[in-house]
């Protein structure tokens, strides 16, 4: 019985609710305490941030993974099991660190153990050698999932692997590669490397012992990686980076509205927004934008925020304080333009932000940021004017998430046709990817290809060139 199961992998969860992590505990250097973004009274544990000598250390020691491809892919597999024994640790440090609902958690564990699962199967058909060493950044809103798909593709073609974790997820980031060296992977072929992207990311980003980046954060960031690259790295040495989107649906006067507004729902506020692929904007025809503003609205009142530990918890908190600062502050010039449609109260203890719909001129300016939160935007667009709509989502330049809601079938296929985007979703919410058949990756300034959880991702990790 799912409930009476689920109850009981909460309760086990809760046995982890109050315990304290320690990573690298004994070393000399900076310690940074990882704490609770719901309770900031909350410390889940100490994170020793890695000095310039550990880094040395860890380049000198870098080691390939000079194992079978069938024996690389069984200790995968081995940890992917590790991985779901250890679901209720898994979900406290979820929740605790990064403010996961149990569903988040539960679609974010699910994804790591498929990444796991699907690139060490994928390994048998690469041939080719590794590059070397990859240095793998990871952001904090997918602490388990992007940052265990990184080094899964790295690690299952062979490559020496330095995992970077976001800063304000350094524990959950230690507990995974922990499971990966219980399963098997040896200490030197993946090491985990925690500390601030600007000092630590920077060094494994521009030496020239590292022979390829895999990357997922921000398109700055992304920019600013390259550069570092080009200046210090062998000519060729591959960037894999998958960055932000500005992500926009549009709902047309034939859309079904009922499943449009839970589609937009979802899409905009599941995570509190803090998807890459979370939506921004959504377009709605003149025709049936009152009637739909209306019952957005309505369902958003329905949304609970809170404790993100609690099963009936839909919204918990953004990531921290300088987060959630930055969003109320776009929030409130959005207010003082009186451009606010509805805004929801929001808890006061914990970062919270509360869900909130802004109305927008078509063409927006203000979206030329990407505000990672639970922010939405509403235009409307007149009969006839769709191809103004898809000509401002193309003018952003970025290119990674886009909905459609539209009973027109040739509508579909002009969509598809003239957007620069990496996922469409037609008449569905906007939400992620599934690893194996439904690969992710965006365009243009949302990220380099291949698509993550595809069949050409693990190529980029592998190399002719490289010495056997
Ligand atoms: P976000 O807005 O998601 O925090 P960032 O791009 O700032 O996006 O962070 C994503 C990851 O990149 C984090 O692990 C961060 O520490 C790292 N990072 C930030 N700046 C740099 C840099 N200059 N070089 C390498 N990594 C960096």
């Amino acid at each position: 019985d799912f409930a009476l199961a689920s109850k009981e992998l909460l309760r086990h969860r809760d046995e982890f609710m109050q315990k304290t992590y320690t990573f690298g505990a004994g070393s000399n250097g900076e310690t940074a305490h990882s704490l609770n973004p719901f309770d900031p009274n909350d410390c889940v544990g100490h994170v020793h941030e890695s000095s310039p000598s550990d880094i040395e250390n860890a380049l000198k020691q870098a080691e390939l993974w000079d194992a079978p491809a069938s024996e690389r892919k069984q200790t995968l597999d081995r940890a992917a099991a590790l991985f779901e024994e250890n679901t209720a640790e898994i979900f406290a440090l979820l929740c605790r660190e990064a403010a996961k609902t149990v569903p988040d958690s539960l679609a974010e564990l699910r994804e790591a153990v498929d990444f796991l699962r699907y690139y060490g199967a994928q390994a048998l058909s690469h041939t080719n050698p590794p590059v070397g060493t990859f240095t793998c950044i990871s952001p904090w809103n997918f602490p388990l999932a992007i940052f265990t798909g990184q080094i899964a593709a790295a690690l299952a073609t062979g490559n020496a692997v330095l995992a970077k974790p976001a800063e304000d997820t350094p524990l959950i980031a230690a507990y995974a590669v922990d499971l990966l060296h219980k399963a098997g992977v040896p200490e030197n072929v993946l090491q985990l490397i925690p500390g601030q992207g600007a000092s630590v990311g920077a060094a494994l980003v521009s030496d020239p012992r590292v022979d390829g980046v895999c990357f997922t954060g921000s398109t700055a960031t992304a920019l600013r990686i390259r550069s570092a690259m080009a200046e210090n790295l062998a000519p060729g040495a591959p960037l894999i980076a998958e960055t932000g989107g500005l992500n926009a649906m549009i709902i047309d006067s034939t859309a079904l509205l009922e499943q449009a507004v839970t589609d937009v729902i979802a899409s905009a506020f599941q995570s509190a927004g803090q998807r890459c692929s979370a939506l921004r904007c959504v377009y709605v025809q003149e025709e049936v934008a009152e009637r739909f503003t209306k019952m957005l609205t309505g369902a958003m009142d329905l949304l609970s925020l809170g404790n993100p530990s609690l099963l009936q918890t839909d919204i918990g908190p953004v990531i921290n304080l300088a987060a959630q600062q930055k969003i109320q502050s776009y929030v409130a010039a959005a207010r003082s333009e009186g451009r606010i449609i509805k805004e929801l109260p929001a808890p006061s203890v914990g970062h919270f932000v509360a869900p909130v719909l802004i109305s927008t001129p078509l063409g927006v300016k203000q979206m030329e940021e990407e505000i990672f939160g639970p922010v939405l935007h509403l235009a409307t667009f007149k009969s006839g004017a769709i191809d103004e709509v898809l000509d401002a989502v193309n003018a952003s330049g970025y290119g990674l998430t886009f909905g459609l809601h539209s009973r027109i079938d040739s509508r579909v296929a002009e969509v598809q046709e003239k957007l620069h985007v990496g996922n469409i979703y037609v008449n569905r919410n906007q939400i992620g990817a599934i690893v194996g058949s439904q690969p992710f990756g965006g365009e243009g300034l949302s990220g380099t290809g291949p698509k993550a959880g595809g069949p050409n991702y693990l190529a980029r990790f592998t190399s002719h060139s490289a010495p056997i």
